[in-house]
């Protein structure tokens, strides 16, 4: 009787291990431990057994029934488990993660490195400066003494009399010009201040300005150059005009446009339907400014440009307000 039991209870637990379904499970109880199962029915047939044989049997038949329950209720768990999202204290390793957000440059960055890179393709290298500048290096060594009407052209901030905030980076033209003699061929990007704001200024904003100065440099190096800038930086049919104009500190002095990149010189808002989009001021430098950093202009001569990047930044990416770029939108920004 007792090897029955024993052989009953291996086939009983060998079926739980091999079942798939909770279905299965269920089969197997009602087969084992049901009313009718094959374990109630040899605790039903202990009364037919000799006494003394009674209670051995029948506290090994209440054991094996207890295993076999508890085979079948880990069994159950088992197969729930593996069923729907396993979840620990509350994170469900089965949902997908979430992805890290990758940053990426601002767009007057972009713009900037992207200047520079041109220039630097060029033979120009990167030259820098003090933000907060002498009177002297911003104004009067670029031929702008004080109380000289040029100086209404750019809204400066003042520290005190003789300290600014830099208008432009070209004193570190004069700075680089006090350093090194010629040939000198250089690019000042940075930040530069201007009391103003509206659609197309900000207080602060930036410039990349270039200087050349060598023997018989001429103004024909200087058109070749800021062509082919403007060719690399735009598009390579882009066409180029130069229009005369007036800075203290180049003599001649030129405006540079481009061919209106929105409208293809048809003539729209954005070039007031002109055609003609202005991006860049350049000149010979004035002899004036040679003198100031003792560089002979009899023997020397010398081109220099600037450019606003916010401005080539806006028709490069068509964007109509200037102040987007520093209002800090996601949304803007995250275009780029
Ligand atoms: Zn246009």
């Amino acid at each position: 009787m007792q090897d029955r039991l024993g052989d009953i209870e291996k086939e009983a637990l060998k079926g739980i291990i091999a079942s798939k379904t909770k279905e299965e499970l269920e089969g197997l109880r009602v087969k084992y431990l049901g009313r009718k199962g094959i374990l109630t029915g040899v605790l039903k047939g202990l009364g037919n057994l000799p006494k003394e044989e009674r209670p051995k049997v029948g506290r090994l038949a209440n054991e094996i029934k207890a295993r076999i329950e508890r085979a079948l209720k880990e069994r159950l768990s088992g197969l729930s488990e593996q069923k729907g999202p396993r979840v620990i204290k509350g994170f469900d390793p089965t949902l997908p993660g979430r992805s890290l957000r990758l940053g990426h440059l601002h767009p007057i960055t972009k713009v900037m490195n992207d200047v520079c890179k041109i220039f630097e393709g060029l033979g120009f290298s990167v030259a820098q400066g003090p933000e907060i500048e002498l009177d002297f290096y911003n104004f009067e060594a670029l031929n702008i003494p004080p109380d000289h009407p040029a100086r209404d052209m750019q809204d400066t901030f003042y520290v005190d009399e003789k300290v600014l905030l830099r208008t432009h980076t070209s004193p570190i033209q004069v700075r680089t010009m006090e350093k090194m003699a010629p040939p000198i061929r250089i690019i000042a990007p940075g930040k530069v201040y201007r009391c103003d704001s509206d659609v197309t200024h900000t207080p602060m904003f930036h410039q990349v300005e270039g200087l050349m100065v060598d023997k018989d440099v001429s103004f024909s190096h200087l058109k070749a150059i800021l062509t082919y800038f403007a060719q690399e930086i735009f598009e390579r049919d882009t066409k180029v005009r130069f229009r005369p104009s007036f800075f203290p500190f180049t003599e001649p002095s030129a405006e540079i446009d481009i061919q209106c990149v929105i409208c293809k010189g048809e003539g729209c808002r954005v070039c007031s339907q002109t055609g003609w989009l202005e991006v860049l001021g350049a000149g010979l430098v004035h002899p004036q400014v040679f003198r100031h950093v003792n560089i002979d202009p009899q023997v020397y001569s010398g081109f220099a440009f600037g450019l606003g990047i916010e401005r080539i930044a806006m028709l490069k990416y068509g964007i109509n307000d200037i102040r987007l770029f520093y209002d800090n939108d996601f949304r803007f920004l995250s275009q780029f």
